[in-house]
């Protein structure tokens, strides 16, 4: 038995370093927008910042939402054990999970106190599978509380919910890089998964446009929400934040302060 799990995961963990190996150089043979900045500074940036962010959420939202969700589990409680438990249970849970994110991930751009730890994952000038994991790790324990009332509502079990990480990881690796597809598949795919231009426009500089796109796994909430946008074309879009402290704020120091300080407020 525990030979079978650590079979798994080993296959898990080398099917992901693949895959993420393969964004990584996709994304580089085939660019989607041209880069700004010095890659390697970027990407360095980025992955400590990500790993600051990991660990944030390996001591509070990952053990917290796996009690919640085991006691879904006992208490057979929730959207997903209120439809049987079974696939369309799974399913609809899948699903309320990845519509809560995205009403989250519209809070974190409407509400000033929020808008001022996101803004640190929006502030880099460049846009790859890096800027994936680029956020304040405040941010990842701010959102702590709603991610507990997503699984609580969801009534999602352990298994489903780590199904769903796993999707959402891939996901927002997958929409923030940098990768040309094919004009006709990228418009395909959207219709279901976000993908890279349509995220592309939500980094834009352009308030109309930074708001919109919103989804961050399944595109639907955007089509329901009318928050989809396919305009503007990738090279007319000017990614980052626009404000007097954006640059400023790009390396790690100023970035973890930033919150901190008043001027990072959006103009409403
Ligand atoms: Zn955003």
């Amino acid at each position: 038995m525990l030979f079978r799990v650590t079979l798994r995961r080993t296959a898990l963990f080398a099917f992901a370093t693949a895959a993420i190996g393969g964004l990584l150089l996709a994304e580089r043979l085939a660019p989607l927008r041209r880069r700004t900045r010095k890659q390697l500074p970027r990407l360095i940036r980025n992955a400590a910042m990500g790993a600051a962010c990991q660990a944030a959420i390996m001591v509070s939202e990952a053990p917290l939402s796996n009690a919640v969700a085991q006691r879904n589990a006992r208490r057979r409680r929730g959207l997903q054990h209120g439809l049987g438990g079974g696939i369309p249970g799974r399913i609809a849970a899948f699903l309320a999970m990845d519509y809560g994110f995205y009403l989250w991930h519209v809070a974190t751009h409407k509400a000033p106190f929020l808008w001022r730890f996101h803004r640190v994952h929006h502030v880099d000038p460049d846009l790859d599978a890096s800027t994936a994991v680029r956020f304040h790790f405040l941010d990842m324990v701010l959102s702590t509380p709603w991610r507990l009332v997503q699984v609580r509502i969801a009534g999602i079990d352990r298994p489903t919910l780590q199904w769903w990480r796993r999707f959402f990881l891939a996901s927002i690796l997958f929409h923030h890089s940098n990768l040309r597809l094919p004009r006709n598949i990228d418009a395909a795919l959207s219709r279901i998964v976000t993908t890279p231009r349509m995220h592309g426009i939500h980094h834009s500089q352009v308030r109309a446009e930074m708001d919109s796109n919103w989804s961050s796994g399944i595109s639907w909430w955007d089509y329901l929400h009318r928050t989809y946008r396919a305009r503007p074309p990738q090279y007319a879009i000017a990614i980052g934040v626009d404000d007097a402290q954006s640059d400023r704020d790009v390396p790690i120091l100023p970035a973890h302060l930033a919150p901190f300080r008043m001027a990072g407020d959006r103009k409403t």
